[in-house]
């Protein structure tokens, strides 16, 4: 199927594109395009104006610099998987950006469409939350700033006005020493997955777990923390009883209901089994192991 007929913007700057989005209230951004056109090729969106931000090479850049890794909103994927300085500051988004779709789809698809969409099955939106990562969006009245933790609230659904744009990705770097992990399930490779789990590890001194943190993807209606797992395992030694146990104890996070592909139960099992696996990878990274 083909689009129905719409108006093409190509602002030059974000300051036009911001009132490009204020003039028309029947208006989209366009990115990446990964998930956008195929929503409007389904007749699924039917904007009367789309606005494209791709030349807005104010929001294509990578930095790196005092323990925090920036991404532009317009910065592809791909860039950012492949860019050495960010590995090195948190080897964790590598490795979540491996796991989203395909090459071919990650070298357009950009890492603010992605947070954007808020798919609660999506890798970057949980990687943002696990980490206790920032984003930040510009409209008419000015930047502000929002925990990724309150950013997605539903399916599709952010913290963002109508009239605002997603410019910044903010993810702490890791501490050295810290291990890390991001694995998931998925039926076919570069699917959406069943369930998918970021962990981040560091023991102290004494060898036990000092700071853990752990999020989720796909299983509920936003991209989840499993706070109830990072609490237990946080004070006690890491042994594979106890990374178990922690997978055991997150399966209470699952709260979609059984769907065409998958059942809550199944689903549960993937998410536990994948919750000790990470542990336990995460724990072969750290200082300690
Ligand atoms: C076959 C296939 C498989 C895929 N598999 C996966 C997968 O496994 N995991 C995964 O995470 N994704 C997957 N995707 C989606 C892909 O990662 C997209 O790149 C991503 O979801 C959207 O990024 P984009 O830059 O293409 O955004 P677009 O498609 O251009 O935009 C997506 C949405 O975000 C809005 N938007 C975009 N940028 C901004 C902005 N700066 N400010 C405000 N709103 C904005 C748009 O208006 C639109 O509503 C898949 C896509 C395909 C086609």
């Amino acid at each position: 199927m083909k689009p129905s007929a719409f108006r093409y913007a190509l602002p030059s700057t974000l300051r036009d594109a911001i009132d490009i989005r204020a003039r028309f209230e029947d208006s989209v951004i366009l990115a990446g395009g990964q998930s956008l056109i195929p929503t409007m090729n389904f007749r699924l969106a039917n904007p009367e104006v789309v606005i494209d931000l791709r030349k807005l090479d104010e929001l294509n850049y990578v930095r790196v610099a005092d323990g925090v890794v920036r991404i532009g909103a317009m910065a592809r994927q791909r860039v950012v998987e492949q860019n050495d300085e960010v590995a090195a500051a948190n080897p964790l988004i590598r490795e979540t950006l491996l796991n989203v779709a395909h090459p071919v789809i990650r070298n357009r698809g950009t890492v603010g469409g992605s947070l954007a969409h808020a798919d609660p099955s999506a890798e970057l939106p949980t990687l943002l939350t696990t980490m206790r990562g920032a984003i930040t969006v510009c409209g008419p009245s000015g930047r502000r700033t929002i925990a990724a933790e309150d950013f997605f609230e539903f399916i599709f659904t952010t913290a963002m006005e109508p009239d605002e744009l997603l410019v910044e990705a903010a993810i702490p770097a890791l501490e050295p020493g810290e291990g890390w992990a991001f694995a998931e399930f998925a039926r076919r490779h570069g699917d959406y997955s069943v369930a998918g789990v970021a962990v981040t590890l560091k023991l102290g001194a004494d060898r036990r777990i000092d700071r853990v943190r752990l999020g989720a993807c796909g299983i509920a209606t936003t991209p989840a923390l499993l706070t109830e797992c990072e609490r237990f395992l946080t004070g006690k030694s890491p042994s594979p009883e106890l990374f178990a146990e922690a997978g055991t104890l997150a399966r209470d996070a699952v709260t979609v209901s059984d769907d065409s592909a998958t059942s809550k139960v199944y689903r549960q099992h993937v998410l536990a089994g994948l919750v000790a696996r990470n542990l336990t990878t995460a724990m072969t990274r750290t200082d300690g192991a």
